[in-house]
């Protein structure tokens, strides 16, 4: 496809970017050297470098929608940590909550009323009946699968193509071809013998995996969320859960990033039904803490005291779900606080206005200079792509990108005091974005916009 955009030029404006990029933070990159004698890419996790095209920054401190860097530069911060800073940083009542919470003991392996108000309101809002706590979402998808396994009495799981659905072996698997192949170094074939994908929105795709009879569990999310965003096609939702009900597969629905796109996330919004629903991220306004969503007949595999299970010959009488730092009283209170106190209906709706205001925004940049290129607006979440119509999977998603673009704006933003989001996600609004930071948004995207294409 041709774009249009002179990719040459692009390179040599990035490297003008990087260099300004190293010009301006002499102490992290200093921070960065000494760090790299103890932590490989000089992080604590690979990804804090594997994300960026530049080396990564150093980070001081926070407040709302903000956070400075060790040499000193702010940044509107449009990434929120890939959305778990969704509540806007250092939010108030999730302070106020935490740190009463830690001076009170955190840790008993015993619940607090805490985790009986948070299970209450998300019965309210996502429907299913229970709850049980996890720490990642990554650990809430793991949790499932053993539950939909032993509920189905199958093993294999469906996901779709393009997905994250987080750091679990079974779920890094990728489609080469037809045949099914690890996303990541470290993941065998093995692994991902049970795991099939299928591309999104391919209904025949999903009714051919459903029909072999042995699939346990298909995970989705409402929309897809790491492959740029992937808008379901009308009617796709609604038909998985007939297909997977038509074929005794439970349906899990993983709203780790949607659930700050709306009051109760997309599966309130737009009316899904799920057997299991995952939330994360932004659950406890930044405090780690993920949450999983179950029908009776699921949470009946749990709570049932004197009932026994057989494995191997012997007895087992507990599902393998669990951990020892889930549900602990710092987690919940958390939760409580940005629940309650965050995540209301009323900041939702205004979050969601300002992510309207900002693809409203790009657009207006966009046009003037004449492209058709598509921008959207999802929940608290905005961004645009190098094509004039959405994709309808991640294929199409990524034959439409430019990632060296991608790049250079990220770069270009970040040296004029905006932290972007990657490509995958598109900026994203916090609880404490203002007009006036999607205003400074706007302003810095047109003069990317302009150097773009000039
Ligand atoms: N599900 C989705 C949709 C995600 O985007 C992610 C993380 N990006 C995960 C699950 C995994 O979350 P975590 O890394 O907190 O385990």
């Amino acid at each position: 496809m041709d774009h249009g955009v002179d990719l040459d030029r692009v390179s040599d404006l990035k490297r003008r970017e990087d260099a300004r990029f190293v010009d301006k933070h002499p102490r992290s990159l200093a921070l960065r050297e000494r760090a790299r004698t103890t932590m490989p890419l000089g992080v604590p996790l690979s990804w804090m470098a594997f994300l960026y095209d530049h080396p990564p920054l150093f980070v001081d401190a926070a407040e709302g929608a903000h956070f400075t860097d060790v040499d000193g530069h702010r940044y509107l911060d449009m990434s929120l940590g890939i959305t778990v800073a969704s509540t806007g940083h250092t939010a108030e009542p999730v302070v106020r909550a935490v740190s009463e919470r830690m001076a009170r003991g955190i840790q008993f392996h015993l619940p607090t009323e805490d985790a009986v108000i948070v299970s209450e309101e998300l019965v309210r809002r996502w429907g299913l009946p229970k709850w049980q706590y996890q720490l990642s979402s990554t650990q809430a998808n793991t949790d499932a699968i053993h539950l939909a396994r032993l509920q189905t009495g199958r093993e294999r799981i469906v996901v779709f193509e393009g997905k994250y659905q987080g750091h679990l072996a079974e779920l890094l698997a990728v489609r080469d071809e037809r045949k099914t192949v690890p996303e990541y170094l470290g993941v065998t074939g093995h692994d991902i013998a049970r795991t099939t994908v299928v591309a999104w929105n391919d209904l025949d795709g999903v009714a051919d995996a459903l029909a072999s009879g042995d699939v346990a569990l298909l995970i989705t999310e409402p929309a897809l969320t790491n492959s740029g965003i992937v808008f379901p096609s009308d009617g796709f939702h609604a038909e998985l859960r007939r297909l997977t009900r038509e074929h005794g597969t439970l349906l899990a629905i993983d709203e780790t990033q949607t659930l700050s796109m709306a009051f109760g996330g997309l599966v309130r919004e737009w009316g899904l039904e799920a057997d299991l629903v995952i939330l994360g991220k932004s659950l406890g306004g930044g405090v780690p803490v993920a949450a999983l969503g179950m029908t009776e007949e699921v949470s009946a595999l749990i709570d049932r005291e004197y009932a026994t299970y057989e494995v191997s010959g012997e007895e087992v009488d507990e599902p393998a779900i669990g951990g020892t730092l889930f549900g602990s009283a710092l987690s919940m209170a958390a939760a409580r606080a940005a629940l309650l106190e965050v995540w209301t209906e009323e900041t939702q709706h205004q979050m969601q206005q300002l992510a309207r205001a900002l693809a409203d925004g790009m657009e207006r940049v966009i046009r003037s200079h004449g492209r058709e290129w598509d921008a959207y607006q999802l929940g608290n979440r905005a961004g645009y792509r190098f094509a004039p119509t959405p994709p309808r999977n991640n294929q199409e998603a990524g034959a439409y990108d430019l990632p060296s673009v991608r790049h250079f704006q990220r770069v270009f933003m970040a040296n004029r005091g905006i932290w972007d989001f990657g490509w995958w996600g598109g900026p994203a609004i916090s609880a404490q974005t203002t007009s006036e930071d999607v205003d400074a948004y706007i302003g810095v995207f047109a003069e990317f916009i302009e150097e773009l294409l000039a």
